[in-house]
């Protein structure tokens, strides 16, 4: 069965493979008539499930939906399911179409969601192995820059603060794209940096440490000693007249679907975003993934001016939880950049949509949104998000509609988001700290609460 799978993907007629950028002509923006611009791919949150295979009894289709029925399984996978195989080459075999970028970023999460005792360190380091496999087959030249997630360990969440074995073994699977130094510490902490581009310093952090779920941190002030560490970099970085980039798996900031929660434990969050505020003017973009859905954040200074555009990709898994009422469509995306000061100009969205994929037993990979033409921005950076953040927390706002079918990676346009709903997503948007979150949530900063 998965043979003949794997013969009609390779039998795809290659009209349906031929991509582009989105159509830029007429735009009225100089830097996208310019060619010189950078490009990188994020991916995040791939979760292979190598038991997915489409079979009569709904509830054998994979492991992953823990007994539940898959809803309509087909070959590129179900949403009840994580990723087959097939739809994670489907996602690269679409990449690699593109012009090739400067490089990748990969925000983790390689094993599937099942019970811990479905899994093994061994089988831990074998998913995470194979992922990394079938990128560099893919991508044999392409410098790829990995995150750990909170999956990519055994027991999951438990990610330690000294070496271990599956440290090692990514510092190992790694090792064709970082250099010794950020081996070392990846080695020793789960963490790394590495200087990427001329004057671009990237900064992979390993935020499972600082994830609630992770018992080994309990009480700990500076797990793994890697806060003292960013500030010891950033500080170099400073110094050097670096800009960075910061990737890691669990986002700073408040969950946009859920009231009052942090996406990592409350006394990090606040250490992190105030760190990355006396950085902001060396931080040129910071890029999340986990909550497998798409959303975007600003960090404002406490003046209130904007100063950090924090993006959260969609997941390539498309699986939910059984009480989930919606989830995404498998997405990677492409963000240019300018080589200026490394300030990120767009997203370009691609997504599958995996219902028709399945239907007609093929994959095509599109376009979702161009976030710049989706709501007529200038470009990615910090003005231009708190401009989009402010439009999308008006009554009615048409944008907050357009941004929650993108939150949901167009999974269902009838599904809607209003009163508390909106209130969460867009207070989570504009406010990454406490007292600001819960300022927003009580109304306390006029014309920012959604009113309907
Ligand atoms: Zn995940």
């Amino acid at each position: 069965m998965h043979q003949g799978v794997l013969f009609c993907l390779v039998g795809l007629p290659i009209h349906l493979l031929v991509v582009a950028a989105p159509t830029l002509n007429n735009s009225p923006y100089a830097w996208k008539r310019n060619n010189n611009i950078g490009k990188f791919w994020h991916i995040s949150d791939l979760h292979l499930d190598p038991t997915y295979h489409v079979t009569e009894d709904r509830t054998k289709v994979c492991q992953s939906s823990k007994g539940y029925p898959a809803s309509d399984p087909g070959a590129f996978g179900d949403f009840m399911c994580d990723s087959p195989y097939e739809l994670i080459v489907s996602a690269f075999k679409f990449m690699k179409h593109f012009p090739q970028p400067d490089f990748m970023i990969w925000t983790g999460d390689s094993p599937p969601h099942v019970p811990a005792a479905e899994l093994s360190t061994k089988q831990v380091i074998d998913v995470i192995a194979n992922t990394t496999n079938t990128i560099r087959a893919f991508f044999p030249t392409l410098p790829v820059y990995p995150a750990v997630g909170n999956h990519d360990y055994w027991p999951q969440d438990q990610l330690p603060t000294t070496t271990n074995e599956i440290y090692q073994a990514v510092a190992k699977l790694w090792s064709h794209w970082l250099q010794p130094e950020a081996l070392a510490t990846l080695e020793a902490g789960g963490f790394y940096s590495q200087l990427i581009r001329p004057h671009l310093r990237l900064v992979s952090l390993n935020t499972i440490l600082y994830y609630g779920p992770d018992k080994v941190t309990e009480n700990m002030t500076d797990p793994a000693g890697q806060l003292q560490w960013l500030q010891n970099t950033l500080e170099a970085s400073r110094q050097n007249l670096e800009k960075v980039y910061i990737i890691a798996h669990v986002p700073i900031g408040f969950l946009p679907y859920a009231m009052e929660t942090t996406a990592m434990r409350e006394v990090y969050n606040e250490r992190l975003v105030e760190m990355f505020r006396n950085y902001s003017d060396l931080i040129s973009g910071q890029f999340y993934g986990h909550t497998h859905r798409d959303s975007l954040m600003v960090l404002l200074d406490h003046q209130g001016k904007p100063v950090n555009s924090v993006f959260v990709t969609p997941a390539v898994t498309p699986i939910k939880n059984a009480r989930e009422p919606y989830s995404n469509n498998p997405a990677v995306r492409l963000y240019p950049y300018d080589p200026a000061d490394y300030g990120v100009l767009d997203v370009w969205q691609y997504y599958l949509n995996l219902t028709e994929a399945n239907h007609e037993g093929s994959s095509a990979w599109k376009l979702e949104y161009s976030l710049t033409q989706a709501f007529q921005l200038a470009d990615a950076r910090p003005e231009s998000l708190h401009a989009l953040a402010l439009a999308l927390a008006q009554p009615a706002s048409k944008a907050f509609q357009t941004y929650f079918r993108h939150f949901m990676v167009s999974y269902n346009d009838t599904i809607t988001c209003e009163g508390a709903c909106k209130t969460i997503q867009t207070c989570a948007v504009m406010f990454l700290d406490h007292d600001s979150y819960f300022a927003c949530l009580k109304g306390g900063k006029a014309g920012v609460r959604g009113t309907d």
